[in-house]
Order: C-alpha cells, then sequence, then structure tokens
C-alpha cells in the first residue's frame, strides 16, 4: 500500500478515503467496504493509487437530491451531466486537498 498524498488520504483506515471534489468545493468520502467484493478481496474496485487513483464503478453523492455524479480515473475526476455543479460534464484533474 502506498502512502496518502495530498489529493487523496485516508478518513479512516483501513476503508474510508476522502478527496477534495473541484465541484462541489467540499470533501468527498469513498467507503471501500460497500464496494463490490470488499469482503472477498479488499479494494478491489480500486488501483490502490493515492498518485494516480482510479476506481472501476461510479459513484454518486446526495445531499437529500442527487448533486454529484463522478468516475474518478488516473487521476482526474469525470463528472456526470446530472451533477448540479459548474464542472457537470466535464473532467478536471484532482486537486490538493486544502489544509483549512
Ligand atoms: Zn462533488
Amino acid at each position: 500500500m502506498t502512502t496518502p498524498s495530498d489529493i487523496l488520504r485516508w478518513k479512516t483506515e483501513p476503508n474510508v478515503l476522502e478527496f477534495y471534489c473541484p465541484g462541489c468545493k467540499t470533501l468527498h468520502q469513498i467507503d471501500l467496504s460497500v464496494l463490490p467484493n470488499y469482503k472477498r478481496q479488499p479494494n478491489a474496485g480500486w488501483n490502490n493509487s493515492f498518485v494516480s487513483p482510479s476506481f472501476t464503478q461510479n459513484f454518486q453523492v446526495f445531499k437529500d437530491a442527487l448533486v454529484c455524479a463522478y468516475s474518478m480515473r488516473n487521476g482526474a475526476l469525470t463528472f456526470g451531466s446530472e451533477s448540479v455543479h459548474e464542472l457537470a460534464g466535464q473532467t478536471t484533474e484532482m486537486v490538493p486537498i486544502p489544509t483549512v
């Protein structure tokens, strides 16, 4: 396992990651334990990279209603057009997690 980077880090080891979403301008969490195959093969859906992270599945974030749909591939975020923020439908490099 590589060490956390400035774009992806553990929120709580060993299964919850977090990163900064430049669309929502807030942190998002990825709970590895709810990904398919976690029990059989932990981190199966993740390439185990903190520097150029990829996940095999897409994600959705809800706040009452859907606010953000994204995929993470090779350190870039692609937002679904159904996202409600200004980056909907766009792909952007992941950015460092703000320190405040
Ligand atoms: Zn978001």
